[in-house]
Formats: C-alpha cells, sequence, structure tokens
C-alpha cells in the first residue's frame, strides 16, 4: 500500500504480514511512516492505494475495531477518572466484570495506590501503565502499541515484556513501533524496519 499526505509519501510501496502468535517491531528513524502504518492497521486511517486484510480477525471496519487493543501518542484516558475507573470502564464497554478485570489489570502492570488517584495526577510512566491496561483489558487479538516504552522505568518496561509475550502465546497479532533497541531484541520475533516510508 501506499499513503500520501498531499505531497507526503508517508509509505510507498510498503508490503507487509503481521503473523498471529509472533510479536512484530516496527522500527525507523522519525518520520519514517511507521505511525502511519500501524493507523492504517488499525483502521484508523486508510491507505491511498493498495488494501490491508485483516484475515479471520474481522471483514468489517467494526468487526477489526472490536478485536483491536491499540495504544498510540495519546493516554486515550479520562483526567477527572481515576486509573482504576479508567479501566473499569473500558471492562464495562466490552462487557466485562469489572472486578475481576481491574485485579487482573493491577496485578498485569503492577498498578500502585495511584491507581485510585485521578489520572491528571499521574507521572509519563504511570500514565502509561493505566494506558496499556485500559487498552488490553478486553483481551483483544489485534494488539497495536505505538512507542509504549516511553516513560516507563525498566520494571515498567519488564512487565511491558512479559505481557506482549504471553498475548503472543495467545496466538495474538502484536505489533509494536518502538526506538528502543533492546526492547525490540528482548520482546520481538520479527524486525520491520522502515526507512522513509519504505521497508528496508
Ligand atoms: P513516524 O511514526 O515513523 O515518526 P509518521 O508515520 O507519523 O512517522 O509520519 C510519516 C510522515 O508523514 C511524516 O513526514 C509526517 O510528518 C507525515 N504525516 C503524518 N501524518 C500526517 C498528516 N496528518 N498530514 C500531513 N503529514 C502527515
Ligand atoms: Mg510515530
Amino acid at each position: 500500500m501506499t499513503k500520501t499526505y498531499g505531497p507526503v509519501r508517508a509509505l510507498v510501496g510498503v508490503d507487509a504480514r503481521f503473523e498471529a502468535g509472533r510479536v512484530s517491531m516496527v522500527l525507523g528513524p522519525n518520520g519514517s511512516g511507521k505511525s502511519t502504518l500501524l493507523a492504517i492497521v488499525g483502521t484508523l486511517a486508510r491507505p491511498s492505494s493498495g488494501r490491508v486484510s485483516h484475515g479471520a480477525l474481522g471483514r468489517t471496519r467494526e468487526e477489526v475495531r472490536a478485536a483491536l487493543g491499540w495504544v498510540g501518542h495519546e493516554s486515550l484516558c479520562y483526567a477527572d477518572l481515576s486509573g482504576r475507573e479508567n479501566i473499569e470502564l473500558a471492562a464495562r464497554l466490552h462487557g466485562l466484570a469489572v472486578d475481576a478485570a481491574f485485579a487482573a489489570a493491577r496485578q498485569r502492570f503492577e498498578l500502585g495506590s495511584f491507581a485510585e488517584r485521578p489520572f491528571r495526577t499521574y507521572s509519563r510512566g504511570q500514565r502509561q501503565r493505566v494506558a496499556l491496561a485500559r487498552a488490553l483489558v478486553h483481551r483483544p487479538s489485534l494488539i497495536l502499541l505505538d512507542e509504549p516504552t516511553t516513560g516507563l522505568d525498566a520494571s515498567g518496561v519488564g512487565r511491558l515484556r512479559e505481557v506482549v509475550r504471553e498475548e503472543a502465546a495467545r496466538g495474538v497479532v502484536v505489533v509494536v513501533v518502538t526506538h528502543d533497541d533492546g526492547f525490540a531484541r528482548a520482546a520481538g520475533d520479527v524486525r520491520v524496519v522502515l526507512e522513509r516510508g519504505r521497508i528496508v
């Protein structure tokens, strides 16, 4: 596929396949098209030409989105709700039992007592832990993470590595954009490197 924004060629003739059960790491310099690729795979943007097939994940945008766990540059959390309330809200929207869903999320991302405070009071890393917990609460089959290690401390990065490995072992499609080479090596199975909109 190709994606252009006016004169900007964000993606040029990209042909990629992300397999279930693998963690695919997307790497490349700033502006190389990583976020654009992720947004197109996640149905949040459309390619200018070419197409994306989601296989068994769904044929329509609605089906794919129901299966999607997305963490982009914004947390998508409500600032005046606590971390716990943000996670419980997501769980409720997905029709889950909220207490069990929050307990699992708290353990998974080592959420401390800060989870009871308003989200707007959080440090960068605390925000990221809650954003990840919220996005993965419904056990999605397609996980797309854009620079998810941003702000996380060593223990947070370690937890994230465990989580993406667990999800891949469940047969999930996991695609992670990262600048963290150590994380890419420790958590990834496949590397896709972009440069000026092309896979190199
Ligand atoms: P990366 O995530 O690798 O840093 P992006 O995929 O965000 O790169 O962007 C790829 C290129 O497309 C960049 O040159 C960026 O400025 C441009 N771009 C992205 N989104 C838009 C947009 N909405 N309008 C115009 N240009 C855009
Ligand atoms: Mg980006």
